[in-house]
């Protein structure tokens, strides 16, 4: 009973001890989750970060060098005025510069009117004047001389996408003298942003300040000059700082990203580079994913082995536990055996020596058994002792008393804190519970089954380390009481 409380509570301890490291575990990984994808998300934004601001460096370039076309331009108009062998000189140089710069798709010279005054490329396929065109109105209305980069539109020279970075020409008196105008070709920043690994759902784009789309990558037709200055983008992050980092849901394509922007100094323009959240995050995911795996086969390998350990050990006690039965047990009466009264002996002569306390020993011998066992047979005496220990069992009236099968027809008892008297009293009840038992003996003088009782006591201390002579003294006693005619008791002081 004792064994198997102690597994039950080692499976408790198990199970808690299981429970706990199971949530441990758990809670580091979620910890070591968390954290993992803290830093993915960190290398994300750098890398974002880093590339946005690549990008705006090399359209900055492109830009400086079309401002330094456009001031060229207009540097040599502002001298030499708008003759016709201008427009050949400035067509010559600018067909020099053009072999520089390859993002150039044309530059045009308007005068006042909106005609063409001179160009780069003079096929033009829509029509030549350019009074229509949202720069030519731009800088017509507006005085600045700064350079003005306006909405994308389809080039009239070779049909494409372009990027048109204008100045305004003035005449020595201050009056519109017409517009310079470089028009790049967006294929030319695609061909660069295709090249560069966003994964498939990432965008690369660049925007004027006023917030109209000019190039995005990957190119898609009427996204080109889409406005865009309502999004998040523009309505703030823009207002506070000129680069970072936020995260938005594409108008779009409804693609959550996260994104890096940078705002040029010089021109304005806002480079955004951006990254679909659940595409960065799918190293980080698949990570996770596996670790989270690893654990829960480990928790459940955890939970099976202790179960198993469980199962093993209870088991294992059941079976110590029967073994134990079996080994102190005898096993046609179910006393005690005589290797348990051996112990048993010892330990109680010994728990009364320290208090100082009698103790007395039984030894029980049935009468005329050999004729008993010769009339009715061996499996009848063996019912018959069966009998005789319940009734020896019930005899007792202490807990601490033991009763064992000593020998084959013999018992003996070990009666703690028990003084002659009390010995012989007990002696006496034996005697009469077996006498009324009536188990027939038509070969007893008694004319059934009887037992003769061999008493001795002592004081425990007297017999420390000598238990066998009390043994030896009940025995003489039991000796005497069968030569005094059985069915009796006698007693022999150690
Ligand atoms: P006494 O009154 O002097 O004790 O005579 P007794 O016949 O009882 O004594 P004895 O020692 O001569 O015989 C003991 C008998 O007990 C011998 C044997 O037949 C029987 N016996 C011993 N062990 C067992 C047992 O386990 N089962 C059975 N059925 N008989 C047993
Ligand atoms: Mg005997
Ligand atoms: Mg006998």
């Amino acid at each position: 009973m004792e064994e198997l409380v102690h597994v039950k509570n080692t499976f408790y301890t198990t199970t808690i001890t299981v429970i706990i490291v199971s949530l441990i575990i758990s809670l580091s990984l979620a910890v070591q989750i968390t954290t993992s994808r803290q830093q993915s998300i960190q290398q994300i934004n750098t890398s974002v970060a880093n590339l946005s601001h690549t990008l705006d460096v090399y359209s900055e370039g492109i830009m400086r060098q079309s401002e330094m076309l456009i001031t060229s331009v207009s540097d040599i108009i502002k001298i030499y005025g708008m003759t016709p062998q201008q427009a050949k000189n400035i067509q010559r140089m600018i067909s020099n510069q053009d072999n520089l710069l390859i993002q150039i798709n044309n530059v045009v010279v308007y005068d006042a009117q909106g005609n063409i005054f001179t160009a780069l490329h003079e096929s033009f396929s829509g029509p030549r004047k350019g009074v229509d065109r949202s720069f030519f109105i731009y800088h017509k209305e507006n005085k600045s001389q700064q350079i003005f980069i306006g909405q994308p539109v389809v080039s009239r020279t070779n049909g494409k996408w372009v990027i048109t970075i204008s100045r305004r020409l003035e005449t020595p008196t201050g009056a519109f003298n017409g517009v310079v105008v470089v028009t790049l070709g967006i294929e030319n920043f695609l061909a660069l942003y295709g090249q560069i690994n966003i994964g498939h759902s990432g965008v690369i784009g660049l925007t004027t300040q006023s917030g109209v789309l000019l190039v995005r990558h990957p190119f898609k037709n009427n996204y080109i000059g889409a406005i865009v200055s309502d999004s998040p983008l523009f309505r703030t992050y823009l207002k506070v700082q000129n680069a970072g980092i936020a995260s938005s849901v594409s108008r779009f394509d409804k693609i959550e990203r996260i994104y890096a922007f940078e705002k040029n100094k010089r021109y304005g323009l806002v480079t955004t580079v951006a990254v679909s959240t659940q595409e960065a995050l799918a190293p980080w995911r698949k990570q996770a994913l596996q670790l989270s795996v690893l654990i829960l086969v480990f928790t459940a390998i955890l939970i099976a082995a202790s179960c198993f350990l469980y199962s093993d050990l209870s088991r294992k006690t059941r079976d110590n536990r029967a073994l134990k039965i079996i080994a102190s047990e005898d096993a046609l009466t179910g006393l005690f055996n005589r290797r348990i009264f051996d112990e048993k002996i010892l330990s109680e002569i010994a728990a009364c020596a320290a208090s100082d306390a009698p103790i007395s020993v039984l030894i029980v011998d049935v009468d005329y058994f050999k004729k008993y066992n010769d009339n009715y047979g061996h499996p009848e005496g063996d019912r018959c002792l069966t009998l005789l220990g319940n009734s020896l069992r019930e005899s007792l009236n202490r807990d601490n008393q033991v009763v064992a099968r000593y020998g084959g027809e013999e018992f003996a008892l070990i009666l703690p804190d028990t003084d002659i008297q009390e010995a012989l009293r007990l002696g006496q009840t034996i005697i009469r519970n077996v006498f009324s038992l009536h188990i027939e003996h038509a070969f007893s003088p008694f004319g059934r089954v009887t037992v003769s009782v061999g008493i001795s006591t002592a004081r425990a201390v007297d017999i420390a380390g000598s238990q066998q002579n009390i043994i030896i003294a009940a025995d003489q006693a039991l000796y005497q009481a069968k030569r005094a005619g059985r069915n009796r008791h006698a007693f022999v002081a150690v």
